[in-house]
């Protein structure tokens, strides 16, 4: 029988493991600059990761996470018929990596289902049963759905340039970025201009942000970001997993 330990935190219990921690086991022993603690450390969740997809397309899982905790390995699922999280919990074996509990989550979990489906279920009850007997009211399904803002893609002068426009990243869509830029640059050079008093050096360096910012207005280049900032990301569209940002 799986564990059907209840915790109330929510997703982004992990925060305080990100950058210096091993992505996959969690350890602190890592290189700097490295995002896990081993080769053998990322192949082992990535391939446990791929082995959930199976459990995954089963439950028809709009967004997962995978998390973990010194405690638990949790694996939340929002299906595409719900925007509710089910969350599949299981407690940490002494001395195993967080992926080996996951596996060992998923196969429980797949067994359960297989169970289900063996004792003249269809496979979509058995999805629903499962989910409902492990869904959770009180987490918020926005924790676990990945970012789906886009953000401008700036080299660093063009990221130079728009500090000197004084213009926010997030400001700039695709459909008015070039109104907004232009704006932007009118409004600097009210104040910068020699005309009113403004620095020679100053206008001419705005004027070259202006025109930087235009080209790259011509043909603007957007990034969405997937990951979230505390677990291992799932979407469903794709069937790709998303390392934690
Ligand atoms: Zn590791």
């Amino acid at each position: 029988m799986p564990s059907r330990t209840s915790k109330k935190n929510s997703v982004v219990t992990t925060s305080a493991r990100r950058s210096r921690r091993c992505l996959a086991c969690g350890t602190e022993k890592i290189e700097p600059r490295r995002r896990y603690c081993s080769d053998e450390c990322r192949r082992q969740i990535l391939w446990v990761l791929a082995l959930s997809k199976g459990l995954l397309k089963a439950f028809n899982a709009r967004y997962a996470a995978f998390s973990f905790t010194p405690e638990h390995v949790i694996l939340d699922v929002i299906p595409a018929w719900s925007n509710a999280i089910s969350r599949f919990t299981r407690a940490r074996t002494n001395g195993c990596k967080p992926a080996e509990d996951l596996k060992c989550l998923v196969l429980d979990w797949g067994r359960e289902w297989h169970g289900l489906v063996g004792n003249r279920n269809s496979r979509s009850y058995a999805s629903m049963h499962l989910l409902r007997e492990n869904h959770k009211e009180d987490l918020d399904p926005s924790a676990i759905k990945p970012d789906k803002k886009r953000r401008p893609r700036l080299s660093k002068p063009e990221r130079d340039s728009l500090k000197l426009l004084k213009l926010e990243r997030e400001s700039l869509s695709p459909d008015c970025c070039r109104e907004k830029i232009k704006a932007a640059y009118k409004k600097m050079a009210k104040i910068h201009h020699p005309d009113v008093g403004g620095d020679a050096e100053m206008f001419k360096r705005l004027n070259e942000a202006h025109r930087q910012m235009l080209g790259w207005a011509e043909n603007p280049q957007f990034t969405s970001r997937k990951a979230l900032p505390d677990s291992w990301s799932y979407d469903g569209a794709t069937s790709r997993w998303y390392p934690p940002l």
